[in-house]
């Protein structure tokens, strides 16, 4: 028997196939989708392609290959629950497609799905069978054009092709949008494979429940423009889009019976399987968490490369909760040292030469794996016992759903992600509120939107820029590429003004406090990407018309359209005018020294910090660059100081930039740091800093300074933490890192001037002036109760005599309890029979002490009661002994008036 191929032969086989057949071979996108805040991750093979579709973004290609990473853990497909449960159901997996953007249609696409199915891979004709569209309610015309030509095919049986409607064969990519039908390529794997024998009224077909037919490849032909729910519009230029699972076919070229038993998942499960030190027989027996051990191992490491390393909130929750469950599922087969990086590593072996950045981030997934398994062990034991807990009551209770609220506690106190709540449940015959949980967690903002699986489809603003496109090409004013976009090239040359566009329409003319969008043939200015923000600065006539349009921002409205945002603040420009741009070359040069000093600062975080301190987002303005990267905890002040000298040494080495094109492939190969979220075309600037050895190596669309020098001086202004797991560094470069400088210098001059030091003796003299200055307190203090003291004494002299008894009654300034106790004995000293009431403020809240002697108790006088009194005025309470007793109010204003308080109780209960 012929060797099986392996899953790399085929995966090359099928992008070979189609270079051969004139295919651009693309790279698969990052997890995380590029410019798609409404999409979690990138789940199918035509994210990245999303916007040719839509015709807002067009690429040097109009055929392409490709095998692209997805993930469905969230969102409308969702088959977490079912991973390692069955045979077939993934988190992480791979989509082997072939691209027509208006090149082939129907015929070659069906005609070479046919080949490589049959010559190339060489599966029995007699098994395929093949499926088009039908309209079952008869409204969108049969696709008898994909029929005719699969009964074309050689060795096709006839009777192998079948029609089925809307909800089988026909794609949609949102509400409105890019449509078409489809046709669905199945297998017939053989009536062994049927798991529903059992059943006497089941028929094993095509689209039916059993295992035993599959589908294997998807073709979609997008000729359709879906404008509402009734109305559907052809489309000038059709398009191919097919979608083949990678694992599945897999398992169909290698005869296994499960995605699991192919070389894509065993070298991870037997990699489990040492660490267990299971039989096949045991390992059998304990499948489910071989599979989910194995699915999620693959989808952390994917993960982490691409930059999503565990954390709270959204993506980085995710990949959390995918580690932590393949570490519970690890503990049922009594692992319970961290393990996952041991698999990790086996996916990196594995998959790292198709997927480079596997084996350029290894070490980073690795050590995040392994972190984030400590950090559940130290809280999952807790937490499981807890649900156990749990499980108890809601037997007791008789209850069948434990309530979300406790289960997001289980995750906020305990680190057990839903997932896990919900795995266990499940196992003992209970289920979770995960809506419950969702909305707790919501209200502790601990995760962000999943959100919708598209956003809204391009408006009708984007046909005015498409329309006035079409037309400039016509005429020839604008090329097929259209706008020319040279942002890095600094001569400016007259161009004709193509169109002004005010309030949503072309315009011939615009006057004075207009606001338009300007269209040239060509610009100057840098258009936001990257991080870096656009170019200002102005449009001028260039032919005498004495007009100037002030420009504010740059905008991409549509593919091959560039557009200057502005105001005209001068004259009547006039469509047709010759014009002169000018950008703001002082801002420029600002924002290309920040733009170069974070490439720097991302290399020296690797260097310092290491290499999982990867960017995570990024701001280049002409003021200040921020930056935000991985890192779990805070930087220590050595480390940022580390890093800041690392740039400045880079700037002060005076390295020239290499800046190059090439493509990407090639500038992945050699190391250039891609970063995730970013869409890349096929070819790529690359920007090299350091000569001997290199320091820094990006894909990078931005503008920069010529040599590292230029950026003159490099100071971090702020670290700080903006999310778990995330950093953030705002720094400031050039000129406003010189008025910092001078700024600061400057405080410290008058300071040395203020106090007559030099600068090194500043700190000491400071110390030294702060301890005076608390000795100095110290003294003043005790001068003060001394004065209290005093004041008290001639107070003492003049008491007054109520009901033949003498009373002391006063409000003393500034004295605390301890001082108020100390004159009630000085009062009893010198009275041998009387009562005194002493209050005073102590931090603005009056404070009092009641004193009555003994003999005076024996007549009905209580001190307790006598305080309350007193205190009752000023809106406190208190109480003590019959002799001594104190209180506290709140209204201070009112202590002269509490105390007229004395004579009326001395009135009352002296006996
Ligand atoms: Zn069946
Ligand atoms: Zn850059």
């Amino acid at each position: 028997m012929q060797e099986k191929p392996t899953g790399t032969e085929i995966r090359q086989e099928f992008i070979d196939f189609f270079i051969e057949h004139g295919h651009t071979f693309v790279p698969s996108s990052s997890l995380v989708p590029g410019g798609d805040s409404t999409l979690l991750f990138t789940n199918a093979g035509m994210v990245q392609f999303k916007d040719v579709f839509l015709g807002t973004d067009q690429r040097p290609y109009s055929r392409a290959v490709n095998a692209q990473k997805c993930l469905r853990v969230s969102g409308k497909h969702n088959d977490l629950e079912q991973v390692g449960r069955d045979n077939t159901h993934h988190t992480f997996f791979e989509m082997l497609g072939n691209w027509s953007f208006g090149d082939y249609y129907k015929k070659e696409a069906i005609t070479w799905a046919w080949q490589l199915l049959t010559e190339v891979w060489k599966l029995p004709k007699d098994r395929l069978w093949a499926t088009y569209f039908k309209d079952e309610y008869n409204e969108i015309p049969e696709d008898r054009e994909a029929a005719e030509i699969w009964l074309e095919q050689p060795g096709f049986n006839p009777d192998h092709l079948l029609p089925f409607g809307l909800k089988d064969n026909f794609w949609e990519m949102a509400d409105t949008g890019p449509c078409g039908p489809d046709t669905e390529i199945h297998i017939d794997r053989g009536p062994e494979f049927c798991n529903m024998q059992d059943d006497p009224n089941h028929v094993c077909h095509v689209n039916g429940e059993c295992e035993r037919f599959l589908e294997i490849w998807n073709n979609v032909f997008i000729q359709y423009n879906r404008l509402s729910e009734t109305e559907l519009v052809p489309l000038k230029k059709t398009h191919v889009d097919t979608g083949m699972g990678f694992e599945r076919i897999v398992s169909v070229l290698q005869g296994v019976p499960s995605n699991y038993k192919t070389d894509l998942f065993m070298p991870m499960i037997r990699r489990v399987q040492k660490l267990t030190g299971q039989k096949d027989t045991e390992r059998e027996a304990n499948l489910t968490p071989y599979r989910v051990i194995a699915d999620h191992a693959r989808a952390t490491a994917f993960l982490i490369a691409d930059g999503v390393v565990p954390g709270n909130i959204g993506r980085n929750y995710i990949c959390r909760m995918l580690v932590r469950r393949a570490a519970r599922f690890g503990m049922k087969l009594g692992l319970d040292e961290p393990f996952m990086a041991k698999v990790a590593k086996v996916v990196a072996d594995e998959y790292g030469d198709f997927y480079s950045e596997l084996k350029r981030n290894q070490s980073a997934i690795l050590d995040s794996l392994t972190r984030e398994e400590e950090q559940f062990q130290k809280t999952v034991k807790a937490g499981l016992e807890q649900l156990d807990e749990l499980l108890i009551e809601l037997e007791k209770t008789n209850k069948k759903v434990l309530d979300g609220e406790r289960a997001f506690e289980l995750y906020a106190t305990h680190g057990l992600p839903l997932e896990i709540t919900r795995d266990i449940l499940q196992e003992h015959g209970f289920e979770v509120d995960s809506k419950g949980f969702q909305d707790a967690m919501e209200a502790h903002r601990l995760i962000s939107g999943a959100g919708k699986e598209f956003g809204e489809m391009g408006g009708e603003d984007v046909e005015i820029y498409t329309n006035l496109l079409t037309s400039l090409r016509e005429s020839d004013k604008l090329d097929k590429s259209g706008v020319s976009y040279t942002p890095y090239n600094a001569v400016t040359e007259p161009v004709e003004v193509l169109a002004l566009i005010k309030d949503g329409a072309p315009v011939d003319s615009a006057g004075k406090g207009d606001h338009v969008e300007v269209l040239l043939p060509k610009t100057w200015f840098y258009v936001e990407s990257g991080g870096q923000v656009s170019d200002t600065g102005q449009i001028v006539s260039a032919d005498g018309k004495d007009w100037t349009i002030r420009v504010t921002g740059m905008r991409k409205p549509a593919a091959g359209m560039i557009v200057h945002v502005g105001e005209v603040v001068m004259g009547q420009p006039k469509k047709g005018d010759l014009a002169l741009v000018q950008v703001d070359e002082d801002r420029r040069t600002q924002i290309m020294r920040n733009h170069t000093a974070t490439h720097l600062l991302h290399a020296a975080l690797h260097k310092v910090l290491g290499e999982h301190a990867r960017q995570a987002g990024s701001l280049v303005a002409p003021d200040r660059l921020r930056f935000d990267f991985n890192h779990p905890k805070s930087m220590t002040q050595e480390e940022i100081l580390a890093v800041e000298a690392e740039v400045n040494r880079a700037i002060l080495a005076n390295y020239t930039l290499q800046i190059m094109e090439k493509p990407l492939q090639e500038a992945i190969d050699e190391g250039a740091m891609a970063l995730f979220g970013e869409k890349y075309q096929a070819e790529v600037r690359t920007i090299s800093i350091g000569e001997e050895e290199r320091l820094s190596y990006e894909l990078c669309g931005g503008t920069h300074v010529d040599e590292t020098g230029d950026i003159g001086l490099f100071l971090i202004t702020y670290e700080g933490s903006i999310a778990s797991g995330i950093r953030r560094i705002e720094a400031v470069t050039g000129w406003r890192a010189y008025e910092l400088a001078r700024e600061r210098m400057n405080i410290l001059h008058d300071a040395n001037e203020f106090l007559g030091t030099a600068p090194a003796e500043t700190m000491q003299k400071i110390k030294n002036l702060t301890e005076s200055l608390s000795n100095a307190e110290k003294e003043i203090d005790r001068l003060r109760s001394q004065l209290v003291a005093n004041a008290f004494d001639e107070k003492l002299e003049d008491c007054e005599e109520i009901q033949g008894i003498q009373v002391l009654k006063t409000v003393l300034p500034d004295a605390d309890m301890d001082a108020l106790r100390e004159m009630a004995d000085k009062f009893r000293q010198k009275y041998k029979s009387g009562v005194a009431l002493l209050a005073s403020r102590s931090s603005g809240k009056p404070i009092m002490i009641a004193s009555v002697t003994e003999d005076l108790v024996q007549r009905g006088l209580h001190a307790g009661e006598l305080v309350k009194k007193v205190a009752g005025v000023v809106g406190g309470g208190g109480g003590g002994r019959p002799t001594l007793a104190q209180a506290g109010g709140k209204d201070a204003s009112k202590l002269s008036e509490a105390l007229d308080q004395v004579a009326v109780y001395i009135r009352d209960n002296l006996k």
